[in-house]
């Protein structure tokens, strides 16, 4: 596993675990559960006593990406401050993407910054989300536009509890595996292709893959984030999908799912690779095979291509008018490593692309 400045423990059953992990962590810390209604009703009260502090230490926000936001952020931070938590708080962020994100934002304002231990609980945050520190809240302009880098102090992932995610939100962690195999890796790729062509596969073999395959993508997340912590170049390969993906969000309201979005982002960004001579001939194929195999969607939704690009210009990777995205060549290998690992793209082309 790569070295990152914080321990990452992947294990199924780590929960049981939890209590040792934060009493290392943050020894002398009052703890703060911040999760969401549907997790708190499965997890919550299991993890605050592994933990030994009360259940009115669990401080649960509504489910849901609408939720994201920074009214939350301000419920949250008034029930801390009701609270008298002082900065000897831990914040423990138990669920997924949103939960994540949002209690990593109150604690890297709270007090000017506490410690957050994540402990993500959807496929999603388990791959990508939990690892490396951006965190933040969407705005009515678009995705994330608020936030702050604030990395964990911890991250424990039991994928154990995925039994209990409804299969949309499975399938929805799957795009960011993908794109994992997409931009680092072709032979993960392979592996993750076959697992979700037999997927769901039950029982302990099941498990014991899914297991092996969030390991390799943590790994990549991590080496990516470990060498460029505030994506000042290399990070930005991350982005791969997501700036079309995060427009198709904001432009549906949030009802399409983040993985959902990206799933259609890779597709769509793939092509505009390909249409720009950049990415090999069939990449963009191979990705929608997978993707549609993961019953994900891959073409855009019913709205129209106009609104999309509008919204991609509110995305942070905006620059000087002009968006730039993060291209592969081919899988397994991204472009731009000359330029920063981005290139910018006429709107008129993505407006061909995307239309064709
Ligand atoms: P989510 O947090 O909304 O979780 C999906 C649903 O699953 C919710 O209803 C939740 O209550 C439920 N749930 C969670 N764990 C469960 C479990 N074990 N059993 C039963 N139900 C469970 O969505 P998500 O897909 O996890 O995360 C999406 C968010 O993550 C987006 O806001 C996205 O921007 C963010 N994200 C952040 C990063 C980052 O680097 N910070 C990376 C990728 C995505």
């Amino acid at each position: 596993m790569v070295k990152l400045p914080y321990p990452i423990r992947i294990a199924a059953g780590a929960l049981d675990g939890i209590a040792d992990v934060v009493s290392q962590a943050a020894p002398k810390h009052r703890v703060v559960i911040i999760t969401d209604d549907v997790v708190a009703r499965q997890y919550g009260a299991r993890v605050a006593q592994i933990l030994g502090v009360e259940t009115s230490a669990v401080l649960s926000i509504p489910s849901g990406e609408q939720h994201k936001t920074r009214q939350t952020w301000t419920d949250l931070t008034d029930r801390m401050l009701a609270k008298e938590l002082g900065r000897d708080t831990v914040v423990v962020a138990l669920g997924g993407g949103v939960v994540g994100d949002i209690a990593g934002f109150v604690a890297a304002t709270y007090m000017r910054g506490v410690p957050v231990i994540q402990v993500p609980t959807t496929l999603l945050a388990m791959v990508d989300a939990s690892v490396g520190g951006k965190t933040g809240v969407d705005t009515p302009a678009g995705k994330n536009l608020v936030g702050a880098f604030h990395q964990p102090l911890a991250v424990i992932i039991d994928p154990a509890v995925l039994q209990t995610l409804p299969a949309e939100h499975m399938r929805a962690g799957f795009a960011e595996i993908v794109k994992h195999g997409v931009i680092a890796d072709a032979d993960y790729f392979a592996r993750t292709s076959a697992f979700i062509e037999q997927w769901p596969l039950s029982g302990a073999q099941g498990l014991a893959e899914l297991t092996g395959i969030i390991e390799r993508s943590v790994e990549i997340k991590a080496g990516i984030v470990a060498r460029d912590e505030r994506e000042s170049g290399l990070r930005r390969v991350l982005n791969f999908g997501h700036t079309i993906g995060h427009a198709i969000e904001a432009a549906t309201s949030f009802e399409t799912l983040h993985g959902q979005a990206v799933a259609i982002g890779l597709v769509a960004e793939a092509r505009l690779a390909e249409r720009i001579g950049v990415a090999t001939s069939g990449t963009a194929g191979v990705i929608e095979r997978v993707c549609r195999a993961a019953g994900l969607p891959t073409t855009l939704p019913s709205i129209p291509v106009d609104t999309i690009i509008d919204f991609t210009r509110s995305d942070k990777k905006a620059r000087a008018g002009r968006v730039e995205y993060a291209l592969p060549k081919r899988i397994g290998e991204m472009a731009g490593a000359d330029r920063g690992w981005t290139l910018p793209v006429e709107d008129a082309v993505v407006r061909e692309a995307l239309s064709s």
